[in-house]
């Protein structure tokens, strides 16, 4: 018996997979817009609010704090927790987690419009399962589920005090005398830092689409982010959105959040328009509870086993007889590669022949995909609903109710494909091939300043390191890092996320680990007596040219896609991409480098100065 469930998927013969290349390259040529991310409006000025303002917790008044800390994490939301929890286990407990939002969980405190759930397995995706001995009740938990985890997740590891919430980090600027960094906030705050670490994660800003007319627009209007359930009814936990029973709704986008609001606008509003430019891939989600008997049969490590085979499933290579322990969409391509060599009795396949393999299931299951849109009866919607595109151009998703819901009268798509967006906004509503369509509230699912220049994307005005030095200006043409984490001339700072590190498929583990890290350097540093930390030039330079050696180059994958987020809109001269330049030997080998790095225990790499040095004694 086989230990993989193979899919089922329509065979693909070599020239319906030409055919089909060329059916992709041709959506994503007309797809392409000349001004690529600056199609975007930023949530700034008149649009400040959708950013700025937190509708769910009043904001408690304060006064500014003009003390010393070691360390300020920017961030409260999974990532600055992992770190602060890494910290603390570092023996640094006198550090600020500071957030803009009214509480831990960062995207998760955010985000709360209805249907919102996880999209990766939750026994994956949400961290320290063990360490905090919870059991998520489902495969894809709920939004609120994975917030009130956070809670505990705070509470378990005493994070509370050190939150600053509320706060918005605008100014970082080193301090050489000091060798601290003054840390100026929207509250009046300069707090000195002995440290920063900037754990803002990639969907930290909401961003608006760029359609001529957009001020216009006199209706009601939100973004995902910010879910407005005055206007709507319902709420977060009983999301039945009954005022918009009389209301016209139009939502902008249909990528992984719209897929998960549609079905209730469906269900609630009298009548709902989904403006869709680009389709994305929606699997069936059949979400199931966890057996708490299976939970508790888990042996200790589970977890972190669970998210390795999760990761070699859909960001590496599942090797020979490891088995599927996830099993879903995100799996599907490394299951059915793998059900096949079992089927051959594992033959010894080369690298070329397993992307050729590869590819050819990625062609397999963008047709399976495509076909559950015909249970939309209209055909031209049916079609239009399709993804023409290889299977990871833009986020898999998966949901139940997406499709079903075009079969009801009060459900109309506009695709807008054509026009590369949404022709145009007035007054009343919005105009699509000539026609206005008036409406009460446009709800943007639009998405975030994932890929936009890093100072529009973090939001913070000044970062300046030594000798004055903007980090704005000094990645402008790309990063420039050691280890990801830290940067010559940024001393004391360190970064997280997709920079020059390695990225997991699932993000809090990489959160965990870098911030294990960094835990690492801070603490020895204190330890030995270091007031100043940083890469050396040579170091660094050292490091970006064995990274560069051993670079994968997935240009050609990601050219071919349509534009979105995961390849800059299609701007294929911008250098940034949003995964950075990751190791190339992968996320483990990754981190069995760092490893080795710290085993060695000197630091090799960094130059520590302590305060006679930084202020010799006269
Ligand atoms: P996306 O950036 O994925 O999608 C934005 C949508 O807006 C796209 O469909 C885009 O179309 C559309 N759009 C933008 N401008 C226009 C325009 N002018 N006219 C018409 N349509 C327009 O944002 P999401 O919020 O959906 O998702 C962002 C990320 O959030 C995901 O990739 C994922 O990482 C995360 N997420 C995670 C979830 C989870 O379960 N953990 C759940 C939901 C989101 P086009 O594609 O053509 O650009």
């Amino acid at each position: 018996m086989s230990m993989y469930s193979l899919h089922e998927c329509p065979p693909v013969t070599p020239e319906r997979m030409e055919e089909l290349h060329a059916k992709y390259l041709r959506e994503r040529d007309r797809r392409i817009k000349k001004d690529f991310n600056d199609q975007y409006v930023p949530a700034d000025g008149k649009w400040k609010d959708i950013y700025e303002v937190d509708p769910y917790t009043p904001v408690a008044p304060r006064e500014p704090i003009t003390g010393e800390t070691d360390v300020v994490i920017l961030g409260a939301g999974y990532c600055g927790m992992m770190v602060a929890i890494q910290l603390k286990k570092a023996g640094i407990s006198n550090f600020y987690n500071v957030d803009h939002g009214g509480n831990f969980g960062g995207t998760w405190y955010w985000n709360r419009y209805p249907g919102i759930q996880c999209d990766n397995d939750s026994l994956v995706y949400m961290p320290l399962l063990e360490e905090t001995d919870y059991m998520p009740s489902k495969k894809f938990a709920d939004g609120y589920e994975i917030h009130d985890h956070c809670q505990k997740i705070a509470d378990t590891f005493e994070l509370r005090d050190n939150a600053l919430f509320h706060t918005l980090i605008n100014s970082l600027v080193w301090d050489e005398k000091l060798s601290r960094w003054h840390v100026g906030t929207n509250r009046g705050d300069d707090i000195k830092a002995r440290f920063v670490v900037l754990a803002m994660g990639p969907l930290n800003k909401p961003k608006l689409p760029g359609i001529p007319g957009i001020n216009d627009f006199k209706g009601k209007i939100f973004h995902t982010a910010r879910w407005d359930y005055d206007y709507t009814g319902g709420e977060w936990r009983n999301p039945a959105l009954t005022k918009l029973a009389d209301k016209k709704v139009a939502i902008i986008g249909t990528g992984a959040t719209a897929v998960q609001v549609v079905p209730y606008l469906a269900k609630h509003a009298g009548q709902t328009y989904v403006i869709q430019r680009t389709p994305s891939t929606i699997d069936l989600r059949n979400n199931q509870p966890i057996d708490p008997d299976w939970y508790k049969s888990q042996k200790p490590g589970w977890q972190q086993e669970r998210i390795a085979n999760f990761h070699h499933a859909a960001m590496e290579r599942l090797a020979p007889k490891e088995p599927d322990l996830v099993v879903d969409i995100w799996t599907e391509i490394s299951r059915n590669v793998n059900a096949e060599l079992e089927a051959e009795g594992w033959p010894d396949i080369s690298p070329e022949e397993f992307v050729k393999r590869r590819t050819l299931w990625d062609y397999r299951v963008m047709e399976r995909l495509r076909d559950r849109c015909n249970v939309v009866k209209d055909p031209a919607t049916a079609e239009a609903l399709k993804p023409y595109y290889r299977y990871l151009c833009k986020r898999p998703a998966s949901n139940d109710d997406f499709y079903p819901a075009f079969n009801q009268d009060n459900v109309t798509l506009i695709d807008v494909a054509e026009t590369q967006g949404v022709e145009r906004l007035t007054e009343k509503g919005f105009v699509h091939n000539g026609v206005e369509y008036e409406i009460d509230c446009l709800i943007l699912a639009s998405g975030y300043e994932v890929t936009n220049d890093l100072d529009r994307r973090w939001g913070i005005d000044t970062i300046q390191g030594a000798n004055g030095l903007s980090i704005y200006d000094y990645w402008r043409d790309g990063y420039q890092t050691f280890q990801g984490m830290t940067a010559n001339n940024f001393p004391n700072m360190f970064f997280t996320g997709f920079t020059q590190a390695a990225a997991n498929a699932s993000n809090s583990k990489t959160f965990v680990d870098q911030g294990f890290h960094i835990g690492y350097i801070a603490s020895e540093a204190l330890k030995r007596g270091a007031v100043r930390v940083e890469p050396s030039a040579g170091a660094q330079d050292a490091y970006i040219k064995h990274l560069r050696s051993i670079a994968v180059d997935n240009s050609e994958y990601t050219n071919e896609c349509t534009p979105s987020y995961f390849n800059n809109e299609g701007d294929t001269k911008k250098k940034r991409s949003i995964f950075g330049e990751p190791w190339g030997e992968g996320y483990y080998a990754f981190e069995a480098m760092l490893k080795k790095w710290r085993d060695e225990g000197e630091l090799k790499g960094l130059t520590l100065t302590t305060a006679q040095e930084v202020e010799p004694a006269e």
